[in-house]
Protein backbone atom coordinates (compact mmCIF):
# COMPACT_ATOMS: atom_id res chain seq x y z
CA UNK A 1 0.00 0.00 0.00
CA UNK A 2 1.33 3.81 -0.73
CA UNK A 3 -0.39 6.19 2.14
CA UNK A 4 -1.03 9.43 0.76
CA UNK A 5 -3.34 10.38 3.47
CA UNK A 6 -2.26 12.63 6.61
CA UNK A 7 -1.52 10.86 9.20
CA UNK A 8 -0.52 8.59 10.18
CA UNK A 9 1.75 8.72 7.20
CA UNK A 10 4.63 6.70 6.06
CA UNK A 11 8.16 7.08 7.93
CA UNK A 12 11.75 6.99 6.35
CA UNK A 13 13.61 3.42 6.81
CA UNK A 14 15.25 4.91 10.00
CA UNK A 15 12.69 5.81 11.69
CA UNK A 16 10.84 2.33 11.03
CA UNK A 17 14.31 0.35 12.25
CA UNK A 18 13.24 2.02 15.20
CA UNK A 19 10.23 0.84 15.90
CA UNK A 20 11.55 -3.05 15.51
CA UNK A 21 13.75 -3.00 18.48
CA UNK A 22 13.22 -4.01 21.62
CA UNK A 23 11.92 -0.44 24.05
CA UNK A 24 14.73 0.90 26.25
CA UNK A 25 14.42 1.63 29.71
CA UNK A 26 14.40 5.29 30.01
CA UNK A 27 15.30 6.75 33.50
CA UNK A 28 18.97 7.00 32.15
CA UNK A 29 20.92 9.65 31.16
CA UNK A 30 21.07 8.85 27.74
CA UNK A 31 17.60 9.07 27.69
CA UNK A 32 17.51 12.19 29.15
CA UNK A 33 20.16 13.43 26.33
CA UNK A 34 17.92 12.07 23.63
CA UNK A 35 15.10 14.10 25.08
CA UNK A 36 16.96 17.30 25.18
CA UNK A 37 17.82 17.02 21.56
CA UNK A 38 14.41 16.51 21.02
CA UNK A 39 13.35 20.01 22.39
CA UNK A 40 16.13 21.65 21.45
CA UNK A 41 15.46 20.63 17.05
CA UNK A 42 11.88 20.49 17.64
CA UNK A 43 12.59 24.60 19.08
CA UNK A 44 15.11 25.24 16.22
CA UNK A 45 12.00 23.94 13.72
CA UNK A 46 9.71 25.88 14.94
CA UNK A 47 11.87 29.18 15.46
CA UNK A 48 10.98 29.74 19.15
CA UNK A 49 12.69 31.94 20.90
CA UNK A 50 15.69 30.39 23.62
CA UNK A 51 13.67 31.20 26.81
CA UNK A 52 10.70 29.08 25.70
CA UNK A 53 10.52 25.45 26.02
CA UNK A 54 9.12 21.73 24.63
CA UNK A 55 7.10 19.62 26.47
CA UNK A 56 5.99 15.67 24.71
CA UNK A 57 2.81 14.11 26.06
CA UNK A 58 2.00 10.92 25.42
CA UNK A 59 -1.33 10.95 23.50
CA UNK A 60 -2.14 12.06 19.85
CA UNK A 61 -2.51 15.36 18.75
CA UNK A 62 -5.90 16.17 20.14
CA UNK A 63 -4.20 15.65 23.78
CA UNK A 64 -1.58 18.18 23.15
CA UNK A 65 -4.71 20.51 22.19
CA UNK A 66 -7.05 19.69 25.58
CA UNK A 67 -3.02 20.16 27.34
CA UNK A 68 -2.88 23.58 26.39
CA UNK A 69 -6.41 24.82 26.85
CA UNK A 70 -6.51 23.48 30.53
CA UNK A 71 -3.11 24.50 31.10
CA UNK A 72 -3.04 28.16 29.98
CA UNK A 73 -6.93 29.75 29.96
CA UNK A 74 -9.44 30.16 33.08
CA UNK A 75 -13.10 30.83 33.19
CA UNK A 76 -11.76 34.69 33.38
CA UNK A 77 -10.20 34.57 29.61
CA UNK A 78 -12.61 35.54 26.54
CA UNK A 79 -11.05 33.83 23.55
CA UNK A 80 -11.85 34.06 19.71
CA UNK A 81 -11.59 30.41 17.93
CA UNK A 82 -11.45 30.06 14.16
CA UNK A 83 -13.88 27.29 13.14
CA UNK A 84 -13.50 25.90 9.51
CA UNK A 85 -13.99 22.47 10.05
CA UNK A 86 -13.79 19.67 12.23
CA UNK A 87 -10.13 20.58 13.94
CA UNK A 88 -11.71 24.14 14.68
CA UNK A 89 -15.01 22.24 15.95
CA UNK A 90 -12.97 20.58 18.57
CA UNK A 91 -11.31 23.53 20.29
CA UNK A 92 -14.76 25.01 20.35
CA UNK A 93 -15.92 21.76 21.96
CA UNK A 94 -12.59 21.80 24.67
CA UNK A 95 -13.37 25.44 25.57
CA UNK A 96 -17.13 24.46 26.20
CA UNK A 97 -16.32 21.65 28.27
CA UNK A 98 -13.15 23.35 30.40
CA UNK A 99 -15.87 26.38 30.42
CA UNK A 100 -13.41 28.83 28.80
CA UNK A 101 -15.81 31.77 27.70
CA UNK A 102 -15.17 32.13 23.56
CA UNK A 103 -17.14 33.59 20.38
CA UNK A 104 -16.19 31.44 17.15
CA UNK A 105 -15.32 32.74 14.07
CA UNK A 106 -16.92 30.25 12.27
CA UNK A 107 -16.04 29.53 8.41
CA UNK A 108 -17.09 28.52 5.40
CA UNK A 109 -15.68 24.65 4.15
CA UNK A 110 -12.48 25.72 1.99
CA UNK A 111 -12.89 29.36 3.24
CA UNK A 112 -9.74 31.38 4.01
CA UNK A 113 -9.96 33.84 6.81
CA UNK A 114 -9.92 37.51 5.70
CA UNK A 115 -9.12 40.60 7.55
CA UNK A 116 -13.04 41.06 8.17
CA UNK A 117 -13.89 38.40 10.15
CA UNK A 118 -11.63 40.27 12.71
CA UNK A 119 -12.89 43.72 12.18
CA UNK A 120 -15.97 43.20 15.24
CA UNK A 121 -13.40 41.97 18.03
CA UNK A 122 -10.97 44.53 17.20
CA UNK A 123 -10.45 46.06 21.16
CA UNK A 124 -13.39 44.16 22.24
CA UNK A 125 -12.09 42.49 25.73
CA UNK A 126 -10.63 39.58 24.77
CA UNK A 127 -7.86 38.02 26.49
CA UNK A 128 -7.07 34.75 23.80
CA UNK A 129 -6.61 33.92 19.91
CA UNK A 130 -7.18 30.03 19.45
CA UNK A 131 -6.85 28.34 15.30
CA UNK A 132 -5.64 25.40 13.66
CA UNK A 133 -3.09 27.07 11.53
CA UNK A 134 -3.62 24.14 8.93
CA UNK A 135 -7.49 23.43 9.01
CA UNK A 136 -6.73 20.00 7.84
CA UNK A 137 -10.50 18.85 7.54
CA UNK A 138 -11.19 20.77 4.56
CA UNK A 139 -7.17 21.96 3.52
CA UNK A 140 -7.87 25.55 4.25
CA UNK A 141 -4.40 27.26 5.68
CA UNK A 142 -4.92 30.32 7.60
CA UNK A 143 -2.89 33.73 7.21
CA UNK A 144 -0.98 33.77 9.94
CA UNK A 145 0.82 37.45 9.62
CA UNK A 146 -3.14 38.65 9.78
CA UNK A 147 -3.69 36.79 12.61
CA UNK A 148 -0.39 37.47 14.13
CA UNK A 149 -0.91 41.28 13.60
CA UNK A 150 -4.65 41.25 15.16
CA UNK A 151 -3.05 39.36 18.60
CA UNK A 152 -0.67 42.06 18.69
CA UNK A 153 -2.75 44.74 18.61
CA UNK A 154 -4.99 43.52 21.04
CA UNK A 155 -2.46 41.48 23.04
CA UNK A 156 -4.11 38.03 22.80
CA UNK A 157 -2.46 34.98 23.78
CA UNK A 158 -2.26 32.89 20.89
CA UNK A 159 -2.57 29.11 20.55
CA UNK A 160 -1.60 27.50 17.21
CA UNK A 161 -2.36 24.17 16.04
CA UNK A 162 -0.02 23.38 13.94
CA UNK A 163 -0.40 19.48 13.62
CA UNK A 164 -0.62 18.97 10.07
CA UNK A 165 1.38 22.25 9.00
CA UNK A 166 4.34 21.78 10.88
CA UNK A 167 7.67 20.74 8.80
CA UNK A 168 5.13 21.77 5.50
CA UNK A 169 4.67 25.23 5.77
CA UNK A 170 6.85 27.78 7.23
CA UNK A 171 6.16 28.96 10.61
CA UNK A 172 8.34 31.05 13.01
CA UNK A 173 6.62 31.25 16.41
CA UNK A 174 9.22 34.06 17.64
CA UNK A 175 8.36 36.47 15.10
CA UNK A 176 4.51 35.24 14.91
CA UNK A 177 4.76 35.77 18.75
CA UNK A 178 2.84 32.67 19.54
CA UNK A 179 2.51 31.29 22.68
CA UNK A 180 1.55 27.34 22.24
CA UNK A 181 2.58 25.54 18.92
CA UNK A 182 0.92 22.08 18.90
CA UNK A 183 1.86 19.38 16.78
CA UNK A 184 1.72 15.88 16.88
CA UNK A 185 4.30 12.75 16.25
CA UNK A 186 1.76 11.28 13.02
CA UNK A 187 2.01 14.14 10.84
CA UNK A 188 4.75 15.43 8.71
CA UNK A 189 6.84 14.24 11.42
CA UNK A 190 6.39 11.12 10.21
CA UNK A 191 6.50 9.03 12.74
CA UNK A 192 4.02 6.78 14.55
CA UNK A 193 0.79 8.30 16.16
CA UNK A 194 1.50 8.56 19.94
CA UNK A 195 3.25 11.77 21.02
CA UNK A 196 2.06 15.03 20.74
CA UNK A 197 4.54 18.03 20.96
CA UNK A 198 4.24 21.19 22.20
CA UNK A 199 6.64 24.60 22.30
CA UNK A 200 5.62 26.95 25.53
CA UNK A 201 6.34 30.46 24.77
CA UNK A 202 7.42 32.73 28.09
CA UNK A 203 3.99 34.27 28.69
CA UNK A 204 2.52 30.54 28.32
CA UNK A 205 4.96 29.54 30.82
CA UNK A 206 3.64 32.09 33.22
CA UNK A 207 0.14 30.99 32.92
CA UNK A 208 0.91 27.25 33.11
CA UNK A 209 2.72 28.78 36.48
CA UNK A 210 -0.63 30.14 37.59
CA UNK A 211 -3.17 28.19 36.74
CA UNK A 212 -4.12 25.15 38.63
CA UNK A 213 -4.72 22.12 36.29
CA UNK A 214 -7.51 19.85 37.27
CA UNK A 215 -5.66 16.55 35.37
CA UNK A 216 -2.80 15.58 36.81
CA UNK A 217 -1.49 13.48 33.42
CA UNK A 218 -2.02 16.00 31.21
CA UNK A 219 -0.54 18.87 34.37
CA UNK A 220 2.22 20.86 32.16
CA UNK A 221 3.93 22.05 35.71
CA UNK A 222 4.55 18.46 36.16
CA UNK A 223 5.85 18.26 32.92
CA UNK A 224 7.93 20.91 32.82
CA UNK A 225 9.62 20.05 36.15
CA UNK A 226 10.49 16.75 34.67
CA UNK A 227 11.65 17.91 31.53
CA UNK A 228 14.25 20.45 33.58
CA UNK A 229 15.97 16.90 33.71
CA UNK A 230 15.42 15.58 30.38
CA UNK A 231 12.42 13.20 31.73
CA UNK A 232 8.73 12.97 31.68
CA UNK A 233 6.66 12.61 34.71
CA UNK A 234 5.06 9.08 33.49
CA UNK A 235 6.18 6.27 31.24
CA UNK A 236 6.31 7.90 27.93
CA UNK A 237 5.80 6.42 24.22
CA UNK A 238 9.61 5.47 24.71
CA UNK A 239 10.13 4.43 21.28
CA UNK A 240 8.17 7.21 19.20
CA UNK A 241 10.09 9.63 21.21
CA UNK A 242 13.39 7.84 19.88
CA UNK A 243 12.11 8.00 16.15
CA UNK A 244 11.28 11.34 16.48
CA UNK A 245 14.58 11.53 17.48
CA UNK A 246 16.15 9.83 14.58
CA UNK A 247 13.67 11.80 12.00
CA UNK A 248 14.46 15.26 13.84
CA UNK A 249 18.38 14.66 13.22
CA UNK A 250 17.75 13.32 9.43
CA UNK A 251 16.21 16.64 8.74
CA UNK A 252 18.43 18.90 10.26
CA UNK A 253 21.20 16.84 8.09
CA UNK A 254 19.73 17.28 4.69
CA UNK A 255 19.33 20.98 5.33
CA UNK A 256 16.97 21.93 7.92
CA UNK A 257 13.49 23.17 8.40
CA UNK A 258 13.43 24.80 5.07
CA UNK A 259 14.52 21.94 3.23
CA UNK A 260 11.73 20.11 4.52
CA UNK A 261 9.49 22.41 3.53
CA UNK A 262 10.91 22.78 0.27
CA UNK A 263 10.58 19.14 -0.41
CA UNK A 264 6.91 18.50 0.59
CA UNK A 265 6.19 22.14 -1.22
CA UNK A 266 7.69 20.32 -4.80
CA UNK A 267 5.79 17.04 -4.25
CA UNK A 268 2.18 18.99 -3.63
CA UNK A 269 3.29 20.78 -6.39
CA UNK A 270 3.92 18.27 -8.91
CA UNK A 271 1.30 16.77 -7.72
CA UNK A 272 -1.01 19.75 -8.48
CA UNK A 273 0.61 20.14 -12.29
CA UNK A 274 0.04 16.84 -12.78
CA UNK A 275 -4.08 16.21 -11.73
CA UNK A 276 -4.72 19.08 -14.47
CA UNK A 277 -7.11 16.92 -16.96
CA UNK A 278 -8.38 14.79 -14.56
CA UNK A 279 -12.23 16.01 -13.15
CA UNK A 280 -11.04 16.80 -10.37
CA UNK A 281 -11.57 20.76 -8.67
CA UNK A 282 -9.18 22.14 -5.85
CA UNK A 283 -11.69 23.51 -3.08
CA UNK A 284 -9.61 25.49 -0.74
CA UNK A 285 -8.95 29.14 -1.17
CA UNK A 286 -5.37 28.96 0.50
CA UNK A 287 -3.62 25.80 0.47
CA UNK A 288 -1.40 24.36 2.83
CA UNK A 289 1.59 22.37 1.10
CA UNK A 290 0.53 19.10 3.12
CA UNK A 291 -2.35 18.40 1.37
CA UNK A 292 -4.57 19.12 -1.67
CA UNK A 293 -8.47 18.58 -1.15
CA UNK A 294 -10.38 17.93 -4.49
CA UNK A 295 -13.70 17.84 -5.28
CA UNK A 296 -14.56 15.07 -7.96
CA UNK A 297 -17.16 16.58 -10.28
CA UNK A 298 -18.12 13.14 -11.91
CA UNK A 299 -17.87 10.59 -9.15
CA UNK A 300 -18.78 10.09 -4.99
CA UNK A 301 -15.10 10.96 -3.23
CA UNK A 302 -15.82 7.82 -0.93
CA UNK A 303 -16.32 5.68 -3.64
CA UNK A 304 -12.61 6.66 -5.52
CA UNK A 305 -11.51 6.37 -2.32
CA UNK A 306 -12.75 2.47 -2.12
CA UNK A 307 -11.81 2.11 -5.45
CA UNK A 308 -8.04 3.69 -4.96
CA UNK A 309 -8.26 1.71 -2.15
CA UNK A 310 -9.11 -2.15 -2.93
CA UNK A 311 -8.12 -1.80 -6.66
CA UNK A 312 -5.27 -0.56 -6.90
CA UNK A 313 -3.35 -0.60 -3.68
CA UNK A 314 -3.27 3.21 -2.14
CA UNK A 315 -5.21 5.24 0.28
CA UNK A 316 -5.84 8.67 -0.30
CA UNK A 317 -7.75 10.46 2.49
CA UNK A 318 -11.64 10.75 2.54
CA UNK A 319 -13.47 13.37 4.33
CA UNK A 320 -16.21 12.80 7.23
CA UNK A 321 -19.72 14.63 7.39
CA UNK A 322 -21.07 16.22 5.20
CA UNK A 323 -17.82 16.34 2.60
CA UNK A 324 -17.97 12.55 2.72
CA UNK A 325 -18.92 12.10 -0.96
CA UNK A 326 -17.85 15.57 -2.17
CA UNK A 327 -14.08 15.62 -1.33
CA UNK A 328 -10.83 14.24 -0.75
CA UNK A 329 -7.83 14.66 -0.44
CA UNK A 330 -4.28 13.53 -1.01
CA UNK A 331 -1.52 14.34 1.00
CA UNK A 332 2.15 15.36 0.60
CA UNK A 333 3.35 14.79 3.96
CA UNK A 334 5.30 11.68 5.10
CA UNK A 335 8.21 9.67 2.63
CA UNK A 336 7.20 9.92 -0.41
CA UNK A 337 8.49 10.50 -4.06
CA UNK A 338 7.07 11.49 -7.17
CA UNK A 339 7.47 8.14 -8.26
CA UNK A 340 4.68 7.54 -5.66
CA UNK A 341 2.44 10.26 -7.47
CA UNK A 342 3.06 8.73 -10.79
CA UNK A 343 1.58 5.68 -9.63
CA UNK A 344 -1.76 7.24 -7.87
CA UNK A 345 -2.14 9.55 -11.17
CA UNK A 346 -1.96 6.39 -13.45
CA UNK A 347 -4.69 5.13 -11.27
CA UNK A 348 -6.96 8.21 -11.65
CA UNK A 349 -6.16 7.70 -15.06
CA UNK A 350 -7.26 4.23 -15.74
CA UNK A 351 -10.55 5.53 -13.15
CA UNK A 352 -11.08 7.46 -15.66
CA UNK A 353 -10.73 5.80 -18.98
CA UNK A 354 -13.25 3.05 -17.75
CA UNK A 355 -15.40 5.73 -17.21
CA UNK A 356 -15.37 5.37 -12.90
CA UNK A 357 -14.75 8.99 -13.08
C1 LIG B 1 -4.48 15.48 12.96
C2 LIG B 1 -4.89 16.77 13.55
C3 LIG B 1 -5.22 16.91 14.91
C4 LIG B 1 -5.13 15.85 15.92
O1 LIG B 1 -5.62 14.66 15.65
P1 LIG B 1 -5.22 13.34 16.46
O2 LIG B 1 -6.03 12.33 15.74
O3 LIG B 1 -5.63 13.53 17.87
O4 LIG B 1 -3.73 13.18 16.33
C5 LIG B 1 -5.59 18.15 15.37
N1 LIG B 1 -5.60 19.22 14.57
C6 LIG B 1 -5.25 19.14 13.29
C7 LIG B 1 -5.26 20.40 12.47
C8 LIG B 1 -4.89 17.93 12.73
O5 LIG B 1 -4.53 17.84 11.44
Amino acid sequence: MINFTVGPVQSSDAVRAIGAEQVPYFRTAEFSELMFENERLVKKFAKASDDSRVVFITGSGSAGMETAIMNTLTPADKAIIVNGGSFGHRFVELCELHEIPFTEIKLQPGKALKAEHLKEFEGNGYTTFIVNKHETSTGVHYDMQLISDFCKRNNLFLIVDCISTFLADPFDMATLGADVMITGSQKALACPPGISVMALSPKALTRIEQIKCKCQYLDLKIALKNAERGQTPWTPAVSILRQINVRLKEIDANGGVEAEIARTASLANYFRERIKGLPFEIVSESLSNAVTPLHPTTASAYDIFLKIKDEYGMWICPNGGEMKDTVFRVGHIGALTTADYDKLIDAFKDLKSKGFI
